[in-house]
């Protein structure tokens, strides 16, 4: 049995970040992951794509795959605007007043996945076991077992599980978990608009869910349009043209008309948060522990922050010559992570159901919630560092400044 310092299983953003952040540190790490390897330049362009913070540029930097993340494409956006349908005025956020050069990018998962990918076949710490299936794993006083569909069983002090929201291991050891089924989903697919988005992400809040326009490169966007369930089905399978023009109403032409579109995908949503991210030598780290509404496209920038204040918690523990699977090392991650990524998870739940209900004394509230925001440069202020990321107790890796020159 080929025996690690820790084996990750689930190889998505989250999991391949952690893999980086431990396999950098020196940490022995096996990395788990069903699917192939991705075939650079080969795959065709994600439908869904993920607005991230600049905490997780920070985070991405100091690992040293940023520059080639950048050159595959990361779109910066400067502006964001929010609005209510049902509401008056448009709340404008824009990232010169604080002085940044931007307040986040939009990326297709698949350049940050082949980024991570590329670093992490540089490391002689990190064996990548790919694609290869968990199917069991037995936790013990001093070790954990895994075993693999089709390949060799592994042992390590520690597993680390980020095998996302329906994650097998959590599942397999019985790891509690509170769920919300939001009724929603969302529609995402790549258009091109008439006007130009001028580097600005929108979102108006409808009454069935937020519609976000996303900035891209050549004048396109990623649209995520939630509603409910119920609806999806019919725009999946309408005619582009009918897709275009109730997209086009639907965002009151903001942005024009829309002229053209890639393929649709819908994403049944649903909150989720583990009772506990930890037991003796386990650990769950993004989607495995929590999913949240994609409204303000926060999901995989908590994950990222869990990856690496885990990888900080473990790093130190070694250095101490402390046992990195004990429980008393492992809770200080779930300390660390499980208060914020609920806070999170709760203002995403409030903001939905605020503006998902026209009628009622809420909706009038959060409606001038959005005015008094417009109006006050602090709270505007605070808000952008919140949705940069860089509020609250941030790990090692995400505090290096963009100023500092690549690590590779
Ligand atoms: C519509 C929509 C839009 C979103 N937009 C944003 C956004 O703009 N910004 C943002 O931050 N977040 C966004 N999110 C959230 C984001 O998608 C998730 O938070 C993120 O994908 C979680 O990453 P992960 O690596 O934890 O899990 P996953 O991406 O689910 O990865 C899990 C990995 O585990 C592997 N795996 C699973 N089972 C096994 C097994 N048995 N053996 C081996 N491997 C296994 C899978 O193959 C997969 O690679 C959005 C979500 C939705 C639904």
């Amino acid at each position: 049995m080929s025996r690690f310092d820790a084996i990750i299983i689930g190889g998505g953003v989250v999991g391949a970040t952690a893999a980086c952040a431990l396999g950098e540190a020196g940490v022995r790490v096996a990395l788990i992951e069903a699917r192939a390897p991705l075939a650079p330049g080969l795959q065709s362009p994600d439908a869904r794509v993920f607005a991230i913070t600049r905490a997780s540029e920070r985070i991405f930097r100091s690992l040293g795959v940023w520059d080639v993340i950048q050159r595959q494409g990361a779109f910066a956006f400067s502006d964001m605007e929010v609005w209510d349908a049902a509401g008056e005025g448009v709340t404008h956020f824009d990232c010169a007043e604080i002085g940044e050069p931007c307040l986040g990018y939009i990326i297709e998962p698949r350049f940050i996945q082949a980024a991570l990918w590329q670093q992490l076949q540089s490391l002689d710490t990190v064996s990548l076991v790919c694609p290869a299936r968990f199917q069991g794993i037995s936790v013990h006083d001093d070790r954990v077992d895994v075993t693999l569909e089709d390949s060799p069983p592994l042992n390590a002090e520690l597993v680390i599980a980020a095998d996302g929201s329906r994650s097998p291991v959590r599942n397999m050891l019985h790891m509690k978990t509170h769920r919300h089924d939001y009724r929603q989903s969302s529609l995402v697919a790549l258009v091109k608009t008439s006007e130009p988005h001028r580097n600005t992400a929108r979102q108006r809040f409808l009454p069935g869910g937020p519609l976000a326009f996303l900035p891209m490169a050549d004048g396109w966007s990623s649209i995520v349009w939630t509603m409910p369930t119920e609806n999806i089905e019919r725009l999946l399978i309408a005619d582009r043209e009918v897709f275009h023009e109730e997209l086009t109403a639907a965002f009151e032409y903001r942005l024009g008309t829309v002229v053209d579109s890639g393929e649709r995908e819908a994403w049944p949503l649903q909150r989720l948060h583990a009772e506990h991210y930890v037991i003796p030598r386990v650990a769950l780290i993004g989607d495995a522990a929590h999913a949240i509404h994609p409204l303000a496209g926060q999901g995989v920038n908590l994950g990222l922050l869990d990856a690496a204040a885990l990888a900080e918690v473990i790093t130190v523990a070694r250095r101490r010559g402390r046992d990195p699977g004990s429980l008393a090392v492992l809770r200080r991650y779930e300390r660390w992570r499980r208060g914020d990524n609920l806070l999170m998870m709760m203002a995403m739940d409030g903001i939905n159901r605020v503006f998902s209900n026209p009628r009622s004394l809420l909706h009038r509230a959060g409606n001038r919630g959005l005015s008094l925001v417009n109006r006050s440069a602090l709270a505007r202020r605070q808000f952008m560092r919140h949705a940069m990321g860089l509020g609250g107790d941030l790990p090692v890796l995400a505090t290096v400044s963009e100023e500092m020159p690549a690590s590779d």
